[in-house]
């Protein structure tokens, strides 16, 4: 602002020297007798030191603002990277029990297909067994038939006679008239196997809940260090932070079921072996009267 024009009341030229704090702008001296009659106002200086202590204030909470908010940032990556490794484990424990599952499937489809091979292999054994005995049937029917024909050109009598006798009973054969291959019935096989699989596998669903449980106990026992400016004023905590015990009784303790343990908030950081931080979390300590933690 260099320029005296901008300095000067464009109404009356002259000095804005002047505040007027109702509609916060700069006023001359001819303004609050005529504009801005009824309106407070203040010299200019005055009303700078006013705002420029409001600035210094809103100044210094601005890095506070930023620092909460770059923990903030850093609380939800800590979030996602937890659940990314939550969803990886996650997808492992799935695949290992999906494995299994389609392992017990194709287990029941080879055992189908098996129950339907060897239905149809006894029955082709039996065709097989069927048509030997036919064809053996044939071939003494065609020496019986060859034989009975060089007889009938035989003139010589005794050894007609003779041939004769060892030819008047027909080769044994069968009555096949009755005898038939019945193709194999797969009725209500396909039916079995699904009824088996589902037994199967309804026992495999069972082991699950158990194993997922056990995994997601496992998967929080971490080492925790719980963070003495967010523990609940009843927690007393140890030099290292890593053990709580409860404070003497008194207000806003809230108290959980018969056995008379006590629960209690804090923020804690669980750190792993390889000194990796999984983060700040919210943790519920659950200690009981003995001073065991849970
Ligand atoms: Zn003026
Ligand atoms: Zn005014």
């Amino acid at each position: 602002m260099d320029r005296l024009e901008d300095r000067m009341c464009k109404k009356h030229d002259r000095l804005l020297e002047l505040f007027c704090q109702t509609e916060e702008v700069c006023v001359c001296l001819l303004c609050t007798v005529t504009d801005h009659k009824s309106h407070p106002v203040v010299p200019l200086k005055e009303e700078y030191e006013v705002k420029t202590a409001q600035l210094g204030k809103r100044g210094a909470e601005v890095p506070q603002k930023i620092q909460e908010r770059k923990q903030k940032i850093e609380e939800i990556k800590d979030t996602v990277e937890l659940s990314n490794k939550d969803a990886d484990r996650e997808i492992a424990h799935g695949g290992q029990v999906f494995t299994a599952l389609i392992g017990c499937v194709e287990k029941g489809r080879d055992e189908f297909n098996q129950t339907v091979k060897e239905k149809l292999k006894s029955t082709v054994t039996q065709a097989e067994d069927l048509i030997k005995e036919l064809e053996q049937e044939i071939e003494d029917l065609t020496n019986q038939s060859s034989k009975v024909k060089r007889l009938s050109h035989t003139e010589d009598h005794l050894h007609f006679l003779q041939s004769f006798r060892s030819l008047k009973d027909p080769p044994p054969t069968r009555d096949w008239t009755t005898v038939e291959v019945r193709p194999p019935s797969y009725v209500g096989t396909l039916r079995r196997s699904l009824d088996q699989l589902e037994e199967t596998l309804n026992m495999e669903m069972k082991k699950l809940p158990d194993d997922a449980e056990l995994k997601r106990v496992q998967k929080y026992e971490v080492d925790v260090t719980v963070d003495p400016d967010t523990a609940h004023p009843k927690l007393i905590l140890s030099e290292d932070g890593k053990q709580a015990a409860l404070g003497p009784r008194g207000a806003g303790e809230k108290r959980l079921g018969a056995r008379g343990a006590h629960e209690c908030q804090a923020r804690g950081r669980a750190g792993g072996k390889g000194g990796a931080g999984l983060g700040a979390k919210l943790l519920t300590v659950v200690i009981d009267r003995e001073g065991r933690q849970g």
